[in-house]
């Protein structure tokens, strides 16, 4: 293609070629030479040579016809290509390239490519791939230039180097591809994304915002109204304060949900891992729903299955909204009969356990014409029902996309005057006591001993700051107040607190600045509490972040407030402040057989308190090792789960982290296995224990030496 021949040379060639060639009539092709022959000056006459050259001539024929080919190729595809020799000049363009930059190929052909196309920027960009090219390397790559009308275009181009017939790199042949088009879609979306992204944040300024506005007067609604249904009331007012009540728990209900829903939509809700006790998580439902049960004379039952494991890992705090507003509907559409909340398990799977949770009752039910329509936001059955029981509507589509966010689906199943059942399953890791949140205290708070202790509350809001004034006065705790952070840092320095109490938005300087203030610059360790009002993800971590403690969600309840208070200011001697996040206890190196931590912290320093412990589990041990061999070899069922049983607690307290797994199988699952699947579990336990027995009767020893 670099040297292609002109047309002139082309049809001499042609016509000598067809002069001396013969196409015979058996398919063969003979080529004719002759030359003259002279006697003395006498030309006597011609020799004549014929020579057979079909395979050559049909050779070259199909030489020809490939390189037609090609050339009709390149020509008409929708790909640029370019030659250019080691001076960048241009040797050979076909048309479509032509085309992209604008040029024709006599403008091109001869002149140095990068100087004609590449805007300034490019320029060094374009030498590193000629450079590759000379040292015979191919690549690919995205450049824009510019074309001969001035505009920018991007190609993508393939090169590699041009060799010529020696070999030897005689420059550079590149195809390329105008990808304008897909360059400006993809700007397009880029800058779609920064506006999405954009106005995602504007969505959760005015959601921290808004629920802070509707919260803070909505906290002294509830506040106050708690305060004034401590004093002396006629019926009739407190059937009013009754009423106020209800309606502001009800507004602050619409507002959460609200604010959720906006959260489900903008993908901010975020699922926790944390171990949790199903039971008690269930319980909690039930202490939260039986007033208003027992109100209406409903019966109000729990069943939770003896195999679902003490500790699962998932969001407690999803499932629990997810059942209290499924039973606090059954509650709501059953005027009589029973609503039972349901927990079993519907089977195991790699280390996890499948957990079905069903709601049932036994009231109006709902119509199959709106089942279909019942996950639909903001969507009753019908408009009496808003007069008749209240509610938004928007309880179930929320459970449903907090269920989808677990992967699970809720199904439901009704009967006009029958009832209603719903279901959901989640499949939850089982964890082990150590993935327990650590509990904040197990005594609740004894206003006496509160008595005479100093916080310093720090809050804009008036009424906020009278109101949890007054709960902290009733529980005889001295008050000091500040308006701003600024007041705060001024108190600080003057007298010593027991606690501060701090209003995260507050005018000219906020709470989080006055931490940090507190916390770097003047070393305090006095505990901090946020009060916030803000319901939207980040808040709590960005009060931790800021250097506090913990933090109360307004508008809180006089118990939640002094059980905080009483937590932070009245803990052990010698608990650490605890830190963000839940303290986990770090885990136990690989080849460390148990650990002591759990009953040294029991002990509390006593030595002769652990050498006992240790003696009673190696002898409990060994009687529970030799039962569960004996129960094996009966194929009894029943007593292996016991003695497997029996031994789990003291597992946990040592962390005997392998065997407790096992033993946690053959207690809750061995109904699942064949003895010849038990056997060789049995054997393991068997084998760790000895070996975990071998130790500690060996560091007995050295502790009654003294050599621990
Ligand atoms: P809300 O309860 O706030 O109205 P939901 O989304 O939780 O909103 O429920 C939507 C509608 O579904 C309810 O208004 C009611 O018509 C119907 N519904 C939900 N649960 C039950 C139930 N257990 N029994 C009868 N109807 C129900």
């Amino acid at each position: 293609m670099a040297d292609a021949p002109d047309m002139a040379t082309q049809v001499v060639r042609r016509l000598e070629e067809r002069l001396n060639l013969f196409h015979m009539s058996n398919g063969r092709v003979v080529e004719r030479e002759f030359g003259p022959v002279w006697d003395g000056d006498t030309d006597i006459g011609f020799l004549w040579k014929f020579e057979d050259i079909t395979e050559s001539y049909k050779a070259k024929k199909g030489l020809q016809l490939r390189e037609a080919k090609y050339r009709t190729i390149i020509d008409n595809m929708q790909l640029g290509l370019v030659e250019t020799d080691l001076e960048k000049r241009v040797l050979y363009a076909n048309p479509n390239y032509c085309n992209f930059i604008g040029y024709t190929n006599e403008e091109l052909l001869g002149n140095p490519l990068p100087s004609l196309l590449m805007p300034y920027g490019s320029l060094p960009h374009i030498e590193q791939q000629y450079q590759l090219r000379e040292q015979g390397v191919s690549s690919s790559y995205e450049m824009p230039i510019v074309t001969k009308d001035g505009k920018t275009k991007w190609l993508f181009t393939g090169a590699a180097p041009l060799y010529d017939q020696e070999h030897a790199v005689m420059g550079t042949i590149g195809i390329s591809l105008d990808i304008t088009h897909m360059k400006q879609l993809e700007q397009n979306l880029r800058e779609a994304k920064q506006q999405a992204e954009y106005s995602a944040k504007t969505k959760e300024l005015f959601l921290a915002n808004m629920s802070h506005e509707i919260r803070t007067p909505m906290n002294a609604i509830l506040g106050m109204s708690q305060l004034l249904a401590k004093t002396p009331l006629a019926t009739r007012q407190s059937n009013y304060l009754h009423a106020i009540t209800t309606s502001a728990e009800n507004l602050l209900v619409i507002i959460n949900d609200i604010l959720d829903l906006t959260k489900l939509d903008a993908g901010q809700m975020t699922i926790e891992q944390v171990g949790f006790n199903v039971t008690r998580l269930c319980a909690q439902v039930e202490k939260t729903l039986l007033y208003k049960a027992e109100e209406k004379g409903l019966a109000l039952n729990t069943v939770i299955d003896s195999l679902v494991p003490d500790v699962v890992l998932g969001d407690p705090y999803r499932i629990t909204q997810i059942l209290l507003n499924l039973a606090g509907n059954a509650v709501k559409f059953t005027s009589k009969g029973a609503v039972t909340i349901e927990c079993e398990v519907a089977g195991v799977e790699s280390g996890a356990v499948w957990l079905a949770f069903t709601v049932r009752d036994t009231g109006i039910g709902i119509d199959p014409s709106y089942l279909k329509y019942i996950f639909q936001e903001f969507s009753q059955e019908d408009v009496s029902i808003t007069r008749k029981f209240g509610g938004t509507g928007l309880g179930l589509s929320i459970c449903r996309s907090l269920a989808r966010l677990m992967g699970s689906e809720i199904v439901i199943e009704s009967e006009k005057n029958q009832g209603t059942t719903i279901h959901f399953a989640l499949a939850l890791p089982i964890g082990t006591v150590d993935d327990l949140p650590p509990r904040r205290s197990a005594t609740s708070p004894n206003a006496q001993e509160l008595r005479g202790k100093h916080i310093l509350l720090v809050e804009d809001n008036e009424y906020n700051r009278l109101m949890a004034k007054t709960l902290l006065l009733n529980a005889h705790i001295k008050v000091t107040e500040a308006e701003n952070g600024e007041f705060a840092i001024a108190c600080v320095r003057e007298q010593r607190f027991d606690l501060i109490l701090m209003d995260v938005q507050m005018p000219v300087m906020d709470g989080f600045e006055a931490t940090r203030y507190l916390r770097e610059q003047m070393g305090q360790t006095t505990p901090i509490i946020a009060l916030t009002a803000s319901a939207t993800s980040g808040e709590k971590e960005k009060c931790l972040a800021a250097g506090m403690d913990d933090y109360l969600t307004k508008p809180f309840y006089e118990d939640e407030l002094l059980q905080l208070v009483y937590d932070w200011v009245l803990r052990p001697p010698g608990r650490p402040l605890p830190p963000a996040a839940p303290p986990k206890v770090a885990p136990v190196p690989q080849r460390q057989l148990y650990d002591l931590r759990l009953l040294e912290s029991m002990g509390q320093g006593d030595q002769k308190f652990i050498a006992s412990m240790l003696q009673t589990f190696i002898s409990s041990t060994g009687t529970a090792l030799r039962d569960l061999h004996a129960a094996l070899a009966v194929g009894n069922l029943a007593s292996l789960q016991a003695a497997a049983h029996k031994m789990c607690p003291s597992l946990r307290h040592l962390h005997i982290q392998p065997a407790i797994e096992l033993m946690d199988t053959i207690e809750n699952w061995a109904g699942l296995f064949s003895y010849d699947d038990l056997q060789p579990i049995v054997e393991v336990v068997d084998l760790q224990l000895r070996e975990v027995i071998f130790a500690m009767s060996a560091e007995l020893e050295a502790r009654r030496t003294g050599g621990a």
